[in-house]
């Protein structure tokens, strides 16, 4: 299996996330700030993970936190793994939703 494509498929829609969630300019205002502003950015620094939760919409804040944990996984070696079974998870359903943490066998039964 190709992890690093699927790292390069979590960063990306990561990255997605958090530009909707506003972080990118956040983080380009206090980099254009430099110094001035530099007390600001520190306190900012500390908190901007509640930050970005709290400009979440729920369902995406849920999929970010999905994301670094698929990220840990492939840190650990233990990409596409279902998180109930362990087993293998296919890679058609890998591609579609690559922060997956559960087979669709396992998806299957947590819905009936
Ligand atoms: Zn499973």
């Amino acid at each position: 299996m190709n992890v690093s494509h699927y790292k390069d498929a979590l960063l990306k829609k990561r990255a997605e996330l958090v530009d909707t969630a506003g972080l990118n300019s956040l983080q380009n205002s206090m980099e254009h700030n430099n110094g001035r502003q530099g007390d600001m950015a520190d306190q900012a620094s500390g908190n901007n993970e509640v930050h970005i939760q709290l400009r979440l919409k729920q369902t995406d804040a849920k999929i970010l936190q999905a994301i670094d944990e698929a990220l840990m996984r492939i840190e650990k070696g233990a990409f596409g793994l279902c998180r109930d079974c362990g087993e293998p998870i296919a890679e058609a359903r890998l591609n579609a939703i690559p922060w997956t943490r559960v087979c669709i066998t396992c998806k299957e039964k947590q819905k009936a």
